[in-house]
């Protein structure tokens, strides 16, 4: 394994990998937080770690579980339709990884049997499987020396190594990667990795590492220095981009609003929505919600009137979303993507997160109030 020099202020060759790998066991079992997904199979560890990733630890808990109290089972979730298995991920975001979980479920059906195949050039064909996700399943669940690094990780190994790259940076992520793949132990591959994501996770934390109470002290080049905290080194700042989208809920005067189905790639992809526009310059929230149901729905609407604004940071977008509530008497153009949808039954559809605090909005609102915001 070679592992660029110039960018460590350590020498790997002789690095007590030994010594260290059982130190940081030792401690991951004696103070690993319980979870349900501990000593479980290849397909419980594959749900977790896809759920785990871009979300904590804490928000995914409950999540596992309706979700694995729903589809036991790889075979159940290929079965499940998109719609249920979406409602089931509403709230965690990043909803690719769950359309591409589900679509991978298929393909093990389909390919294997129904058995998750354990070598590692067979998972990183399946979607939504990178090498970390492949590393957790091999050296969790069928115990092969395979190597991870998640933020958890990098951020360990960036402080032990003093690295000066920032981790997501090409260079930073091959060096990270060699330095994992150097030190993963042939015996308890797992539970190695499960430590020092743990040890991120609780201890080498972003803001306060907790040196004092580290298995890792001894072996960590930052703990010399006066703050540890320098590293990771910070990538270059992303530009934010700020957009005003217009969601409309245009009541019908059978009953009911209506919802869309979204294109099942991109942003919020195969997500049910209330039509929604991107805002133009100078356009106010009204005018963008006639344009959304004229647009999306073919409809046009009357009392149009603004009843909640919500905000929201997704990938790079801080997006402002205004919702506007409308009344239409014609029917909207015909298409499988539109359904007319009760108050009642908005909970049964998978929204994504600023979609969701409309609905409550409206749901809270109580259907008396509601009526009234219509002028019904
Ligand atoms: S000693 Fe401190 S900086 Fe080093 S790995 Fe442990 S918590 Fe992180």
């Amino acid at each position: 394994m070679i592992v660029p020099k110039c960018t460590l202020n350590y020498e790997l060759d002789s690095f007590p990998r030994n010594e260290f790998s059982n130190r940081l066991v030792d401690w991951y079992l004696r103070n690993r937080r319980p979870m349900n997904w501990h000593g479980a199979n290849a397909y419980s560890v594959w749900v977790s770690e896809t759920m785990l990733q871009q979300t904590q630890a804490a928000t995914v808990t409950d999540f596992y579980n309706r979700f694995m109290a729903s589809f036991p089972t790889v075979e159940c979730l290929a079965t499940a339709s998109e719609d249920s298995v979406l409602a089931h991920w509403s709230g965690l975001g990043y909803y690719a990884r769950a359309r591409n979980l589900h679509l991978a479920a298929k393909m093990v059906v389909a390919q294997y049997g129904g058995t998750i195949p354990n070598t590692i050039d067979e998972l990183v064909k399946l979607p939504g499987i990178g090498r970390y996700t492949a590393g957790a399943i091999l050296s969790i669940a069928f115990h092969q020396p395979v190597p991870l690094v998640d933020a958890n990780v990098a951020r360990v190994f960036s402080r032990m190594f003093m690295l000066d790259e920032p981790p997501n940076s090409a260079r930073g992520t091959n060096v990270l990667w060699a330095i994992a793949s150097l030190l993963v132990p042939m015996y308890q591959p797992g539970l190695f990795n499960q430590g020092l994501m743990e040890l991120g996770a609780t201890v080498c934390t972003p803001a306060e590492p907790a040196c004092g109470r580290c298995p890792a002290a001894g072996y960590c080049k930052a703990f010399e220095t006066a703050d540890p905290t320098r590293w990771p080194l910070k990538p270059a700042r992303k530009k934010v981009v700020q957009e005003t989208h217009c969601s409309v809920v245009v009541h019908h005067s059978r009953g009911g609003v209506y919802l869309v189905k979204r294109p099942s790639r991109g942003l919020w992809g195969g997500l049910w929505e209330f039509p929604r526009v991107v805002c133009n310059g100078e356009e106010t929230p009204c005018d963008a919600a006639e344009r959304a149901a004229k647009q999306i729905l073919g409809l046009n609407v009357i009392d149009v009137r603004l009843f909640a604004v919500v905000k929201h940071s997704v990938t790079r977008y801080s997006i402002t979303l205004h919702g506007c509530t409308a009344r239409a008497h014609q029917d909207p153009r015909e298409s499988e993507g539109i359904h007319l949808v009760s108050v009642e039954d908005l909970k049964d559809y998978p929204l994504a997160a600023p979609q969701v605090q409309l609905r409550d909005a409206i749901i809270h609102s109580g259907k008396r109030n509601f009526e009234l915001a219509l002028n019904l």
